[in-house]
């Protein structure tokens, strides 16, 4: 862009101060130098903290709310305007995968995630919020259980949570930056409209589920980009009773679970709405090949079109156009509802995703990096920090024996970096394992472990390794969180 072509623009955009380029209220003046424009340098108030967790979504709750309980000043930064992330976007629910118990026959029934993953189900159980671990009475070899949450009340349930742990909650706030000082991460650069911030910390934790404070940092990480987006739908005003019934005449649902729903037991909570015929076919024309939805009164959860993005999931335009799509997609989606699905005649879209979701963005390589054997095989580790068995492409791939496997503190260290850790969607590049670690509750376990692991580190002032593990696991163990012996 030449300067006159750069002048129109400013006017066009209404920028007021062109003569100068002031950037900012305080009128600092910054150059243009042929197609870039170079900013002004500019003092950020620093703030400061022991623990600075980005990303308040699946893990990154649990991570903050960990660090406070330990006692560490703890900022969580958060660009939306509630906590939940993709629990409460996807509107995948919490599925399951609390407890293991009949994928394997003869399995003894025992719930493997605990912790504070645990206790807010309790308070969203207190609130009329969650079905509980309703039981699955089909598809079970797929899941034991299915943990229906009202995705509202989860960001509310969250929220406060938070606050009562005196979490400083940093929402509407951008991580756009790192302050780094060789292989350590001395602070993050916030904007919000507050403007921009510097906040240090003694530990960090990455729980942004595309790893950005790890990437501004200069961690290493790969983009796999193997998996559709999606931006989930909730349809209301739809009779599930009618819905569910009309599915059982005709070949029935091959998931399904029964739980309290609007305070009544012994509801649908969970099934699979495949219809075949025409329904199915121009469902795959639009990315909507699977209907397995959790539900809420009158709701549909989780009906989601699904589109591969033709460039990378973290390019801007490449996500602009995918955004449309999948919009395009989602209204022939309700079309497709109306014409079709009894019980659905008059349903209509009553919320969508903010951005689209995808099941991994950036994938942070972490000292050590989970195999599909290590899952498959129900490995543990001297360093396990929980356990997990669940494996989204059960039954084709599941741990032994109905078992669990270990996940080991060093797969949550940022190689090379000394003070980040992180946790969620981000971490494991094997495709496979991916599939078992990536999954929510799996999450939270990982934001429990990094978050008292950020505190202890606080405390000690020291760095992410030099954590005794003994130590963590006591302090996990204190926290709920269920380790095998
Ligand atoms: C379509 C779909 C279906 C799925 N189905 C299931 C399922 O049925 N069951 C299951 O268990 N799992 C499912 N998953 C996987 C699971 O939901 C995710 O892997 C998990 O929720 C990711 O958690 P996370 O903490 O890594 O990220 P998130 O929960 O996405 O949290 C990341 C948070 O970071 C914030 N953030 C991002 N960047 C910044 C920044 N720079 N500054 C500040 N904040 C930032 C985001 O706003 C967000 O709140 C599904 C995923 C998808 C996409």
């Amino acid at each position: 862009m030449n300067r006159r072509e750069f002048s129109k623009h400013g006017v066009m955009l209404g920028v007021g101060a062109l003569a100068g380029f002031s950037d900012s209220s305080k009128g600092s003046a910054g150059r243009q130098s042929g197609d870039y424009y170079e900013e002004p340098s500019k003092k950020l108030p620093i703030r400061k903290f022991d623990v600075v967790v980005v990303g308040g979504g699946t893990g990154g709750v649990v991570a903050a709310l960990a660090a406070a309980r330990q006692g560490a000043r703890t900022m969580l930064v958060e660009c939306k305007g509630y906590t939940g992330g993709t629990v409460t976007e996807g509107g995948t629910a919490l599925h399951s995968f609390y407890n293991l118990w009949k994928a394997f026959p003869g399995v003894k029934k025992r719930q493997v995630v605990r912790g504070f993953a645990q206790e807010i189900i309790d308070r969203m159980l207190a609130v009329g919020g969650c079905s509980g671990h309703a039981e699955m009475m089909r598809g079970y070899n797929y899941d034991s259980v299915c943990t229906a949450i009202d995705t509202e009340l989860y960001k509310l349930v969250t929220m406060q949570m938070l606050d009562e742990a005196g979490v400083c909650l940093a929402l509407n706030t951008l991580v756009t930056g790192a302050i780094t000082d060789g292989s350590r991460v001395r602070g993050a650069i916030i904007n919000s409209r507050s403007g921009r911030e510097a906040v240090y910390a003694k530990a960090f934790v990455d729980c942004s589920a595309y790893g950005d404070l790890a990437a501004y940092a200069g961690a290493k990480y790969t983009v796999p980009n193997d998996y559709a987006c999606c931006n989930s739908i909730g349809l209301a005003n739809v009779d599930l009773d009618g819905y569910v019934a009309h599915l059982e005449e005709h070949g029935g649902s091959n998931q399904i679970a029964y739980g309290i729903r609007s305070g009544q037991p012994g509801k649908v909570v969970r099934f699979n709405g495949g219809l075949g015929g025409e329904f199915s076919a121009e469902a795959r024309k639009i990315g909507m090949s699977s209907m397995i939805t959790t539900v809420h009164d009158n709701y549909l959860m989780f009906v989601k079109c699904n589109f591969k993005v033709p460039g990378s999931v973290i390019n801007r335009d490449d996500m602009a156009k995918a955004e449309l799509e999948v919009r395009k997609r989602q209204a022939k989606a309700v079309d497709l509802f109306r014409k079709h699905v009894p019980g659905c005649k008059t349903a209509f879209m009553a919320r969508t995703s903010p951005t689209l979701n995808i099941r991994r963005g950036r994938l942070i390589t972490c000292d050590y990096d989970m195999t599909h054997e290590d899952v498959i095989e129900g490995r543990h580790f001297d360093d396990d920090i929980m356990v997990y068995g669940f494996h989204d492409n059960a039954p084709r791939y599941q741990v032994k024996n109905g078992g669990t496997y270990g996940l080991p503190y060093r797969a949550l260290c940022a190689a090379g970096i000394e003070n980040l850790l992180v946790a969620g969607m981000m971490i494991t590049s094997d495709h496979r394992a991916h599939m078992s670690t990536r999954n929510t509750v799996c999450c939270m376990g990982q934001g429990q472990a990094t978050g008292t692991a950020a505190a202890l580190c606080a405390k000690k002032n020291c760095g992410t390794r030099d954590v005794r593990y003994n130590d963590l696991r006591e302090a996990l163990i204190k926290g709920g969180v269920y380790l095998e012996a």
